[in-house]
């Protein structure tokens, strides 16, 4: 098996050791990805200094010329992409999976081209003229998870590119390859040195956040992860964007048709197997409708394929790796104890004996304070909670550390988005959930994260402000 390569100032760099990635549907290796020592990142940081010099004063319109040749890329390749993606990620080719995520990264990098932050005037009259000019920071040093490994790689890089930074990025050690493939095409388009990817172990993540040469790290992860990247972050007064875990709470109205919203709730919950920050986590039910949801959701989640990501029949795949299937066994093994167990669970036989495969698990009757509610299950799973009064209802929601999104189920839409305002989350979706999309700002409050990803907002989070008063 040929190894990955590093990219490194315009250049495929090898690596003296090497790491095998699993295909989580098989436990078998997807691919050799290279093992970046403390040297080849500090060459990729100095790569990115370089390249920076002359990157940050080109055109906006010959920055965002080689984004849209990027897009290019990425299309032409979109099939070779969803295959290698498939292999280390698990997630099936198609529903909400490699081919989408493909998709959905053409598309980020195409709206994300065509933003631009020009100078603004704040003031010109007799006293002088006053003007907010936005600069880029220097080197991003971008770390992702292994959730959507492609679309937050484009998320992160696309816009620091496009504000005129250059960018180091570090791929989580569980799914590197499609990134360092990525980051290839990029290499195709772009100057040497704009945009450079080391892969490794976790080790590589504080070397990247305590950097000397980098000025701001943009971060998807886990809260834990992002307060130790805060604090290494600190000493230099890095720039950040920490796009971190969430326990988004659904809320369901009494006045909802089971039946119509069965659907979108499964997909709110169950996208990319749970394991996307911004899935439903947590649903709260009204007593009118608790049991007829109950009853829509099993049956909608009874018929929903699950396999192999290459099987093209497949819309969700196994849990990515075998720590992450152990935290929701774990979580499963609890709740199943204290709540109803509709569908699927601890012990339930569809389980494959190969792979990290998890069956479809939905359990009612549990409450804030069973450990499935309180935690980021991030995974095949639903707990349900049965609520009488709205306003409980809403102080349950919000009764969480997190608050990344939440969603609001109702055919009220003005009662629906009266509430949608009194929670405490960055996005309220009603009657849908996660529905994210590359003109709205996206990002979390409490401790789902600082700042917002998309957007002009998002482009904004690249660059330092300088005023000119003349
Ligand atoms: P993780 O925090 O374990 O790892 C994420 C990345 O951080 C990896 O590349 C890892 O190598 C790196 N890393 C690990 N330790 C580090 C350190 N000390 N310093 C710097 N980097 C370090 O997260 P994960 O398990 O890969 O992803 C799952 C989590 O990500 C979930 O909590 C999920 O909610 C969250 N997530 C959030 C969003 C969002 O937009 N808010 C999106 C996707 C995932």
């Amino acid at each position: 098996m040929e190894p990955f390569r590093l990219v490194i100032d315009g250049k495929k760099v090898p690596t003296k050791q090497c790491f095998e990635v699993l295909n989580p549907a098989t436990e078998k290796p997807a691919g050799l990805a290279p093992l970046a020592t403390a040297q080849q990142l500090d060459d990729a940081v100095a790569a990115a200094k370089r390249a920076y010099k002359s990157w940050r004063d080109e055109p906006e319109r010959k920055r965002k010329a080689a984004c849209m040749k990027i897009a290019e890329k990425l299309e032409l390749h979109a099939e070779e992409l969803a295959q290698l993606l498939t292999a280390e990620q698990g997630k099936p080719l198609n529903g909400l999976g490699s081919r989408w995520e493909i998709g959905g990264a053409v598309a980020w990098t195409q709206y994300t081209a065509n933003l631009s932050l020009p100078m603004k005037v704040l003031q010109d009259n007799n006293e002088g003229r006053v003007e907010l000019h936005r600069k880029p920071i220097g080197v991003v040093g971008s770390i992702t998870p292994w959730n959507f490994p492609v679309l937050i790689a484009i998320w992160h890089i696309i816009p620091a590119i496009m504000a005129g930074n250059t960018v180091v990025s570090k791929p989580s050690p569980f799914t590197p390859l499609t990134t360092l493939r990525v980051v290839e095409l990029m290499n195709e388009v772009l100057p040497k040195g704009v945009v450079n990817c080391v892969a490794g172990d976790d080790d590589l993540g504080p070397q990247l956040t305590g950097h000397k040469d980098i000025g701001k790290i943009v971060f998807t992860g886990s809260c834990g992860t992002g307060k130790r990247i805060m604090a290494n972050a600190a000493d230099s007064m890095k720039r950040l964007t920490l796009e971190l875990g969430g326990n988004d709470a659904g809320i369901v109205l009494p006045d909802v048709n089971p039946k119509e919203i069965a659907e979108g709730l499964f997909w709110g919950a169950f996208i990319n197997n749970g394991q996307t920050c911004a899935a439903l986590k947590r649903l709260y039910v009204h007593d009118d409708v608790y049991e007829e949801v109950c009853e829509e959701l099993v049956k909608v989640a009874r018929k929903m394929p699950v396999g192999v990501g290459t099987d093209e029949d497949a819309v969700l795949g196994p849990v990515q790796n075998r720590k992450q299937l152990d935290i929701v066994q774990d979580l499963v093994a609890d709740g199943s104890k204290k709540g109803r167990v509709l569908l699927g669970g601890a012990n339930d036989e569809t389980k494959k004996a190969k792979g990290y495969f998890h069956p479809i698990t939905l359990i009612a009757d549990l409450e804030n304070g069973d450990r499935l509610v309180d935690e980021e299950q991030f995974g095949p799973v639903l707990p349900i909670v049965r609520y009488r009064n709205v306003e409980d209802a809403i102080k349950m929601a919000n009764n969480n550390p997190n608050g990344l999104g939440g969603s609001v189920w109702s055919r009220n839409i003005t009662e629906a988005k009266r509430i949608a305002s009194k929670m405490e989350c960055g996005s309220v979706w009603i009657n849908k959930h996660g529905m994210i999309q590359p003109n709205a700002p996206f990002g979390g409050v409490k401790q789902s994260g600082v700042g917002v990803e998309f957007g002009e907002e998002g482009l904004m989070e690249n660059t330092d402000i300088q005023v000119i008063f003349s």
